[in-house]
Parts: C-alpha cells; structure tokens; sequence
C-alpha cells in the first residue's frame, strides 16, 4: 500500500520536473539569438544576388537578341513557349510578333536556355512567383500589336547575350496586378500569322 501511495506522488513530481525542463528549454529562446530571419523584407542582401550564377529561375527573354530561330520552342517538353515570326513580304525583313514564356508550367530544366543560340533565354534568379490572377504567369515580351525585327548577329561576332548573376526587374507583374491583354483578343490591329502572311484587319 505505502508503496503504491509512494509511486503515485514520484509519478506527479516526475511529470511535473520532465514539464519544467520542456518549458525552461522554450524560455530559453526568449534570452537568445534567433536563427531564423524575416524574409523577405529584413535582410541586407536580397536573397536572388545570394544565390550563385548557374541558379535556374524564372525564364528571362532579351527579344532584341533573338533571331526568330524558334529553336526554343520546340525544344520545351511541356509548350512553356510560344513564338511567331512573321516576314514583310515588301522589305522582306522578319519580325517577331510574340515570345510568350508561360512559367506556370516550366520546369526550369534548361533545355531552352542552352539551346538557344544567341543567349536571348536565360534562367533568371528571380523565384517569385506568386500572383492573384494565374494569366499573369504567362509573360508576354512581346505587346500586342508590336513587330521587333529579328537580331542579326554579326559573322564572327561573339552574341553579348543576357548578363549573367545580376539582378534583374521582375519580368512578371505584381501579384495583384490586372492580367495582361491576350494578344488573340485585340482588336483594330492586323494579325500576323506565323508564315508571315497577315490576316484579317479586324475592326475594333
Ligand atoms: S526551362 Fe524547360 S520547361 Fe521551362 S520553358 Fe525552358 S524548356 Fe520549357
Ligand atoms: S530565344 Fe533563342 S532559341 Fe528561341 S527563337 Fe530566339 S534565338 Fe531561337
């Protein structure tokens, strides 16, 4: 009987001595140094120029680099890209009339970037990504309605391409911002179709 009297009250002491050691572990972290930081507006650096350079982030395009090759997009495994090249049938000259890189569905695996022969696109080391209106993951380099010609590198030249490890402008919008216009939506404008032929003038 003493016994057992004996163990019930070693059993309180016990629990409430393991709950004391638990809880001056956790007191503890009060008095001391956090290890942890507040991402991502209380640090010095901003994390995307810590990270080293062959870092694979979102897709960057320089589309006054590119020569229309469409290397890129047919090398996507998933159709992360859409481009068209249209040529002026009086000049001749090509034009690009959309590069759109849709990073709701790149991988980052690079196929593009290192097939592309001029450096036009490079992983960024931009990560961020989130947004309010998913459309805004499709990033439009080029407006609708606008023609760049296609670069034409120079015989010999080396291609100065993208610079690389530096921070770059968030190429997509803020997350709440509006989506952006679809290009298959405008109006008043003619529309180029990829073989160079232009369709319908549409009225607005
Ligand atoms: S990184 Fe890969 S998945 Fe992303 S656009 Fe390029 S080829 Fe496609
Ligand atoms: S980005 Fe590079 S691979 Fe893609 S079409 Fe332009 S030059 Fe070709």
């Amino acid at each position: 009987m003493s016994s057992t009297v004996f163990d019930y009250f070693t059993n309180i002491r016990n629990a409430f001595t393991s709950i004391f050691h638990g809880l001056a572990v956790t007191f503890s972290y009060l008095f001391r140094k956090p290890t942890t930081i507040q991402y991502p507006d209380r640090i010095d650096t901003p994390v995307q120029q810590m990270l080293p350079p062959l870092f694979r982030g979102i897709l960057e395009v320089d589309v006054g680099l590119c020569i229309g090759c469409n290397l890129c997009e047919k090398t996507c495994p998933l159709g992360c890209l859409r481009t068209a090249v249209v040529r002026d049938p009086e000049t001749n000259q090509r034009y690009i009339t959309r590069f759109d890189v849709d990073i709701s569905k790149c991988m980052v695996c690079g196929l593009c970037s290192e097939n592309c022969p001029t450096g036009a696109v490079r992983h960024s080391t931009e990560f961020e990504a989130s947004t309010a209106n998913m459309v805004n993951l499709v990033i439009r380099y080029v407006k609708p309605g606008e023609r760049i010609p296609v670069h034409k590198p120079v015989k010999g030249e080396e291609s100065p391409g993208l610079p690389q490890n530096e921070p770059i402008a968030r190429a997509h919008k803020e997350w709440d911002e509006p989506p952006p216009v679809d290009p298959d939506q405008v109006r008043g404008r003619v529309r180029w179709k990829n073989d160079g032929a232009p369709e319908e003038e549409q009225s607005s």
